[in-house]
Order: structure tokens, then C-alpha cells, then sequence
């Protein structure tokens, strides 16, 4: 497809989507159709050549529509809200286009700042405290994940290295596999399937707590269970609690609960998945009362903030826990075939090296990262984009060694 084409067939889309979401009213809310009905419409292998752009968009009504559950269908009652608008997936189509993996700061500048300055101004808008805001002079701040799933294990991992280190801090002679079998953490026997499979997935014990007769942990039954887990030689280190629970939208008592959880210094996370968008309106705000309690607080944006999947808001009071827990000296520039690959030959001091990249990266002409290898400070050059051509490449080489030469030109040199 050049660009011409995409011009048009990216119009052609607009309108498909369009007309898709006008009429879908007509259209039968949950598919009539066997498990792998698929298989047989399709052929067994990738074709050798390509089929047209239209007979491509025909097998998405042959194919494909006749077996999606329409979750935007005025008829969808089922699971829960998941979010779209239009303004959401224009969006989703300039991010694909600009298509940068932003993990770091330097990896694209406006991912991680937009992000952080996004996340304050929702983190406002839900009214939550200063110390969960990264302009401010507190501690924390807010972070995009893919799901709740994925909130909630980074926070029992975060707990789980935080409890751990506070352990061996008094008890040094303890192992760390010692310490992680006496862990225990806690939720409610309401609270979703993933809080369970996080402590799996953390190989550490979770205790479901039994909810009162409106599906809500109370402080005291929580209370009694750490007692008696103190007194049998476990300790307790993370509760997550849940505002708006999947099966009723229960809300857990956090008022009484996070006291508790502070006392017993006990990492408490709030998902808040489902019903945490209802929380910026004011009428609602004050089911999230307590949430100066938590540790790190959680919910769904592709719920019901109008945003497609995935974007679920995770802040955490202190930064340094989730750093702390995750950070990770990058071991795999030290793997055993590290004299291997890339590099074909190398020349120059690391200094020298160093002073020649951070030149290159000044002048901004081309982009290029560093690596470690045997000791040495070594340039990658890694050929990434599609419409990179060899006469690219000339004149990135041309200007590498227009700064090397006059690097090498300098008296310290
Ligand atoms: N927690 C609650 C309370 C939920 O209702 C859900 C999903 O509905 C989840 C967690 C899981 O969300 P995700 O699919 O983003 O992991």
C-alpha cells in the first residue's frame, strides 16, 4: 500500500467504521455461530499472493463479523463497559502512526510526559490526594497499564520486595525463600479472579476475607484474620481492596480498612477497575473517601471514560516502591555471547566514544543508542525503519565520520 492508496482506503475505513457503529442496532448483539466456525471459512495456509484490498474487507462481513459479540451494540448487557469514542480511535490512529515504544524517558520524550501530566490532571479530577500527584512536592504519581490485572501484580510484586527488605532489614540471618513463604496477603472473596492469580503468580499465600451482607470487607474481620496469621508466624504485608466489585459493585469498607493496613504496615491497593470513573463525579467522590490510606489506587479508564482498551490508570504514593522493585541492572548486555553479533570492529577510547555519541545526539541528525559490551562503550547502529534506504545510511555514515574527524581533530585527543 503507498501512500496514495492510504489516503483512500484510510477514508473507505472512516466510513465503514462509521456505518458500523450507526447501524449497529441492526445487528444481532451475540454471534449464532459453533466453536471454530472459522477455521472453515478460511484457507488452511497464509496465501503466496496477496488478495485484493476488497475481497480483505469483504472476509471481514464473510468472516469475521459474523462471529464478534458487539460490545458497542445497544443490546450488550453483559461482563462490563468496555470504552470507545471517536475522538479515542482517531487517536489510536495517530498513535499508530507515530508507532514509538516510549519505555523510557529518552525512548520518546512526550510519551512519558504527557503520561505523567495526563494522569495528574485525572488524578485531580477524582480529587485524590496531593501525595498521589507528580507535580507536586509528594512522592507519587500515576501510570498507564494495560489492565487492572496488570496494576494489581505490580503492586502485590512492589509489596512483596518492600516486605521482604523490611524483613531482612531486623533479620538478616533469614533467607528470602524463608521470608516468602511466610507472606501472606489479603482480599476479598468478592474481589476479581486476577487479585487471586497475582498472589499466584507471586507465589505467595492469599487469603480470600468473607464479605459482610452487602459483599463488603469490614475492618474487623480483617483485623481478626492478620491477628490470628501474626500469631501462627505468617505476616501479613499487602490487602487489596475493591471499590466496586465485579459480580455486585460492592464497595469494601477502606475507611476502616486502611488504618488497619497502615498500622500493620500492610501495602494496600484499591482497584477500583470497574467503577472508578464514577468517582470524578462529585455525587460519588465520596465512595472513594479513605483512599489516603492506600498505597496504590487503580481503575479503568476503558471502562467508562470513553477510551478504548487498554488504558487502565494505576497511581502509587511513592514512586521509589515501584522503582525500587523493578528496577534491573540490564543483565543481558553482560550474556556469555556478548562478543558475538554486531560489532565487527572496534576503535577508540570509551570516553572517546562517549564524547562522539553525545555529539551525534546533539546535532540530531540521526538517533543512535549506546551498549556495554566486554567493558567497552560500544555505538549500535540498528536499522529500524521501513523506509530506511541505503542512501540513508551513506549520509548517517558521512556524518559519523564528519564528527569523528573533527573530534579527532581536538588537541585532548
Ligand atoms: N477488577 C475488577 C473489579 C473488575 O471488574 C475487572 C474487570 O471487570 C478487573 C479487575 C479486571 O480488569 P482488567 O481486564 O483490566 O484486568
Amino acid at each position: 500500500m503507498d501512500v496514495a492508496e492510504f489516503r483512500r482506503r484510510g477514508r473507505e475505513m472512516v466510513d465503514y467504521v462509521a456505518d458500523y457503529l450507526e447501524n449497529l442496532e441492526q445487528r444481532p448483539v451475540y454471534p449464532d455461530v459453533e466453536p471454530g466456525y472459522l477455521r472453515s471459512l478460511i484457507p488452511t495456509e497464509a496465501p503466496l499472493e496477496p488478495e485484493t484490498y476488497e475481497d480483505i474487507m469483504k472476509d471481514v462481513e464473510r468472516v469475521v463479523m459474523p462471529g464478534v459479540t458487539h460490545w458497542h451494540s445497544p443490546y450488550f448487557y453483559a461482563y462490563f463497559p468496555a470504552a470507545s469514542s471517536y475522538p479515542a480511535m482517531l487517536a489510536d490512529m495517530l498513535c499508530g502512526a507515530i508507532g514509538c515504544i516510549g519505555f523510557s524517558w529518552a525512548a520518546s520524550p512526550a510519551c512519558t510526559e504527557l503520561e505523567t501530566v495526563m494522569l495528574d490532571w485525572l488524578g485531580k479530577m477524582l480529587q485524590l490526594p496531593e501525595c498521589f500527584i507528580a507535580g507536586t512536592q509528594g512522592h507519587g504519581g500515576g501510570v498507564i497499564q494495560s489492565t487492572a490485572s496488570e496494576a494489581t501484580l505490580m503492586s502485590l510484586l512492589a509489596a512483596r520486595c518492600k516486605a521482604i527488605r523490611w524483613v531482612l532489614a531486623s533479620n538478616p540471618e533469614k533467607s528470602e525463600a524463608e521470608i516468602l513463604s511466610k507472606l501472606v496477603a489479603y482480599t476479598s472473596d468478592q474481589a476479581h479472579s486476577s487479585v487471586e492469580r497475582a498472589g499466584l503468580i507471586g507465589g505467595v499465600m492469599m487469603r480470600k476475607v468473607p464479605t459482610d451482607n452487602s459483599y463488603a470487607v469490614t475492618g474487623d474481620i480483617l483485623k481478626k484474620m492478620v491477628e490470628e496469621d501474626k500469631a501462627a508466624g505468617l505476616i501479613p504485608f499487602y490487602f487489596c481492596a475493591t471499590l466496586g466489585t465485579t459480580p455486585s459493585c460492592a464497595f469494601d469498607h477502606i475507611t476502616e480498612l486502611g488504618p488497619i493496613c497502615n498500622k500493620e504496615n500492610m501495602w494496600m491497593h484499591i482497584d477500583a477497575a470497574y467503577a472508578g470513573s464514577a468517582f470524578i463525579c462529585p455525587e460519588f467522590r465520596h465512595l472513594l473517601n479513605g483512599v489516603e490510606f492506600a498505597d496504590s489506587f487503580n481503575f479503568n479508564a476503558h471502562k467508562w471514560l470513553l477510551i478504548n482498551f487498554d488504558c487502565s490508570a494505576m497511581w502509587v504514593k511513592k514512586r521509589s516502591d515501584i522503582i525500587g522493585a523493578f528496577k534491573m541492572e540490564p543483565l543481558y548486555l553482560k550474556h556469555e555471547n556478548q562478543e558475538s553479533g554486531l560489532v565487527t570492529d572496534y576503535r577508540g577510547s570509551n570516553e572517546l566514544n562517549q564524547t562522539l555519541l553525545k555529539r551525534i545526539t546533539k546535532s540530531r541528525e540521526i538517533h543512535l543508542v549506546p551498549c556495554q559490551l566486554s567493558g567497552r562503550f560500544v555505538l549500535r547502529f540498528a536499522i529500524c525503519s521501513r523506509s530506511t534506504e541505503s542512501h540513508h545510511i551513506q549520509q548517517a555514515w558521512r556524518h559519523i565520520t564528519q564528527l569523528t574527524f573533527e573530534l579527532l581533530q581536538e588537541p585532548a585527543h
